[in-house]
Protein backbone atom coordinates (compact mmCIF):
# COMPACT_ATOMS: atom_id res chain seq x y z
CA UNK A 1 0.00 0.00 0.00
CA UNK A 2 1.13 3.50 -1.44
CA UNK A 3 1.06 6.24 1.57
CA UNK A 4 1.27 9.83 1.92
CA UNK A 5 2.67 12.45 4.60
CA UNK A 6 0.88 15.53 4.67
CA UNK A 7 2.90 18.48 5.47
CA UNK A 8 1.51 22.21 5.59
CA UNK A 9 1.13 24.58 2.57
CA UNK A 10 2.68 28.03 2.39
CA UNK A 11 0.25 29.80 0.37
CA UNK A 12 -3.01 27.41 -0.18
CA UNK A 13 -5.41 25.95 2.12
CA UNK A 14 -4.76 22.74 0.69
CA UNK A 15 -1.51 20.62 2.58
CA UNK A 16 0.72 19.45 0.11
CA UNK A 17 0.77 15.50 0.14
CA UNK A 18 4.34 14.27 0.18
CA UNK A 19 5.45 10.62 -1.02
CA UNK A 20 8.53 9.02 -0.07
CA UNK A 21 10.23 6.77 -3.45
CA UNK A 22 13.24 5.70 -1.11
CA UNK A 23 15.10 7.16 2.08
CA UNK A 24 16.59 9.51 -0.71
CA UNK A 25 14.58 10.81 -2.89
CA UNK A 26 10.63 11.92 -2.88
CA UNK A 27 7.86 14.03 -4.54
CA UNK A 28 5.34 16.72 -3.39
CA UNK A 29 1.76 16.99 -4.91
CA UNK A 30 -0.54 19.79 -4.39
CA UNK A 31 -4.10 19.66 -4.34
CA UNK A 32 -5.66 19.45 -8.13
CA UNK A 33 -9.42 18.99 -7.03
CA UNK A 34 -11.94 16.01 -5.68
CA UNK A 35 -13.78 13.55 -6.93
CA UNK A 36 -17.42 13.92 -8.07
CA UNK A 37 -18.96 10.79 -7.20
CA UNK A 38 -16.71 10.34 -4.16
CA UNK A 39 -16.39 13.16 -1.98
CA UNK A 40 -13.60 10.88 0.01
CA UNK A 41 -11.49 10.78 -2.87
CA UNK A 42 -9.01 13.87 -3.50
CA UNK A 43 -6.85 14.82 -6.80
CA UNK A 44 -3.31 15.45 -6.51
CA UNK A 45 -0.76 16.54 -8.98
CA UNK A 46 3.13 16.48 -8.78
CA UNK A 47 4.60 19.55 -8.34
CA UNK A 48 8.15 18.25 -9.71
CA UNK A 49 6.62 17.33 -13.19
CA UNK A 50 4.98 21.01 -13.10
CA UNK A 51 8.64 22.18 -13.04
CA UNK A 52 9.80 20.64 -16.02
CA UNK A 53 7.82 22.71 -18.43
CA UNK A 54 5.12 24.89 -15.63
CA UNK A 55 2.15 22.82 -17.63
CA UNK A 56 -0.30 21.23 -15.63
CA UNK A 57 -1.30 19.30 -18.37
CA UNK A 58 0.30 15.57 -18.40
CA UNK A 59 1.71 15.86 -14.34
CA UNK A 60 1.47 12.77 -12.59
CA UNK A 61 -1.89 12.82 -10.42
CA UNK A 62 -2.33 10.53 -7.43
CA UNK A 63 -6.03 9.92 -6.43
CA UNK A 64 -5.90 9.68 -2.68
CA UNK A 65 -8.17 8.42 0.33
CA UNK A 66 -7.28 9.99 3.07
CA UNK A 67 -3.49 9.07 3.10
CA UNK A 68 -3.84 6.02 1.12
CA UNK A 69 -3.04 6.18 -3.02
CA UNK A 70 -5.55 4.36 -4.64
CA UNK A 71 -4.54 4.77 -8.57
CA UNK A 72 -1.98 2.37 -8.29
CA UNK A 73 2.26 3.24 -7.90
CA UNK A 74 3.12 6.64 -7.50
CA UNK A 75 6.91 6.13 -8.90
CA UNK A 76 5.05 5.45 -12.66
CA UNK A 77 3.90 8.18 -15.17
CA UNK A 78 5.48 11.40 -14.08
CA UNK A 79 6.94 13.35 -17.29
CA UNK A 80 9.93 13.07 -18.80
CA UNK A 81 12.47 15.23 -16.89
CA UNK A 82 10.50 15.06 -13.97
CA UNK A 83 12.92 14.93 -10.93
CA UNK A 84 12.16 14.17 -7.32
CA UNK A 85 13.24 16.22 -4.52
CA UNK A 86 15.91 14.61 -2.27
CA UNK A 87 14.63 14.05 1.34
CA UNK A 88 17.30 15.81 2.95
CA UNK A 89 17.20 18.85 1.36
CA UNK A 90 13.54 19.02 2.19
CA UNK A 91 14.08 18.23 5.42
CA UNK A 92 16.30 21.39 6.02
CA UNK A 93 14.04 23.45 4.02
CA UNK A 94 11.78 22.86 6.36
CA UNK A 95 13.94 24.15 9.16
CA UNK A 96 15.15 27.11 7.23
CA UNK A 97 11.27 27.98 6.99
CA UNK A 98 10.74 27.57 10.60
CA UNK A 99 13.97 30.10 11.54
CA UNK A 100 12.48 32.18 8.78
CA UNK A 101 8.94 32.38 10.65
CA UNK A 102 10.48 32.77 13.77
CA UNK A 103 12.33 36.00 12.42
CA UNK A 104 9.34 37.50 10.73
CA UNK A 105 7.00 37.05 13.84
CA UNK A 106 9.37 38.76 15.90
CA UNK A 107 10.24 35.81 18.50
CA UNK A 108 13.81 35.50 18.18
CA UNK A 109 16.65 37.02 16.95
CA UNK A 110 18.85 35.68 13.91
CA UNK A 111 21.29 34.23 15.53
CA UNK A 112 18.39 31.88 17.90
CA UNK A 113 16.73 31.62 14.98
CA UNK A 114 19.80 30.23 13.46
CA UNK A 115 21.31 28.59 15.99
CA UNK A 116 18.04 26.52 17.82
CA UNK A 117 16.84 25.61 13.84
CA UNK A 118 20.05 24.06 12.96
CA UNK A 119 20.00 21.75 16.39
CA UNK A 120 16.08 21.25 16.10
CA UNK A 121 17.06 20.05 12.29
CA UNK A 122 19.85 17.73 12.78
CA UNK A 123 18.10 16.45 16.21
CA UNK A 124 14.78 15.17 13.75
CA UNK A 125 17.19 13.57 10.80
CA UNK A 126 16.72 10.04 13.05
CA UNK A 127 13.06 10.22 13.21
CA UNK A 128 12.86 11.67 9.81
CA UNK A 129 15.02 9.29 8.35
CA UNK A 130 17.14 11.39 6.46
CA UNK A 131 20.94 11.54 5.55
CA UNK A 132 22.58 13.93 8.47
CA UNK A 133 25.24 14.35 5.97
CA UNK A 134 23.42 15.60 3.38
CA UNK A 135 21.40 17.49 5.50
CA UNK A 136 24.15 19.70 6.43
CA UNK A 137 25.09 20.43 3.11
CA UNK A 138 21.90 21.40 2.55
CA UNK A 139 22.03 23.73 5.30
CA UNK A 140 23.44 26.60 3.19
CA UNK A 141 23.77 29.23 5.54
CA UNK A 142 24.50 32.13 2.78
CA UNK A 143 21.20 32.12 1.90
CA UNK A 144 19.43 31.36 4.54
CA UNK A 145 21.06 34.66 6.16
CA UNK A 146 20.15 36.31 3.47
CA UNK A 147 16.89 35.35 3.57
CA UNK A 148 16.17 35.87 7.22
CA UNK A 149 17.75 39.67 7.24
CA UNK A 150 15.28 40.51 4.42
CA UNK A 151 12.81 38.88 6.85
CA UNK A 152 13.83 41.27 10.05
CA UNK A 153 13.56 44.11 7.57
CA UNK A 154 10.57 43.75 6.76
CA UNK A 155 9.51 43.53 10.69
CA UNK A 156 11.18 46.69 11.37
CA UNK A 157 9.60 48.47 9.10
CA UNK A 158 6.27 47.47 11.29
CA UNK A 159 8.37 48.07 15.02
CA UNK A 160 9.54 51.52 14.02
CA UNK A 161 6.39 53.06 13.98
CA UNK A 162 6.44 53.15 18.42
CA UNK A 163 9.77 54.72 17.87
CA UNK A 164 11.65 52.07 19.49
CA UNK A 165 14.52 49.87 17.95
CA UNK A 166 13.96 46.33 18.69
CA UNK A 167 16.81 44.66 21.13
CA UNK A 168 19.18 43.00 18.41
CA UNK A 169 19.08 46.47 16.42
CA UNK A 170 20.73 48.61 19.77
ZN1 LIG B 1 6.44 14.06 -11.36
Amino acid sequence: MFKVEFTRSVKGKHPIARFRLNREECNTYCYVGCGRKDNNITYYGCNQCKGVDRNAKGCKQIHLNGTVIVNGDPSIGHKEGCKALRTAVVHAEDYKRRASKEVRVGTTTIGNARLHNHSLMLATCDEADVDETETRKSWVLKSLNSRLNKNKVMRVASITETGDLPQELK
